[in-house]
């Protein structure tokens, strides 16, 4: 189940220009229209609904802004901090096999942590 919402101007404002999608489950906000929407963006953020789901929302939120956080102490600039959040190295790493979702094991992001 989702449901995408077309609105490039609050994805701006809540996360930056650069942006394309942000899963909120059960909603992708996305900045482009969802039949413009690439099979990888859409897979890249139904993988982060099941890490979203298995930490009950709220755990996965907590957690996304301790990873982004922490990585930013260490000195990374905010690109790679974000690129370095488990969840984000596990849905980049995946995002091009329609098949992972199929058959991925539960917590599959901590494998994904560095
Ligand atoms: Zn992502």
């Amino acid at each position: 189940m989702k449901f995408i919402i077309h609105c490039p101007n609050f994805l701006t404002l809540i996360a930056g220009r650069q942006t394309s999608a942000m899963a909120l489950f059960p909603f992708i906000l996305s900045r482009e229209k969802s039949q413009d929407m690439s099979p990888s963006l859409l897979c890249h953020e139904t993988i982060h609904f099941r890490q979203q789901l298995e930490l009950l929302l709220i755990g996965f939120y907590l957690l996304y802004l301790v990873f982004y956080f922490y990585y930013r102490i260490k000195g990374y600039d905010r690109f790679n901090a974000y690129m370095s959040i488990p969840f984000e190295r596990e849905a980049y790493h995946f995002q091009d096999d329609i098949e992972y979702l199929n058959q991925r094991p539960f917590f599959h992001w901590i494998k994904f942590l560095k």
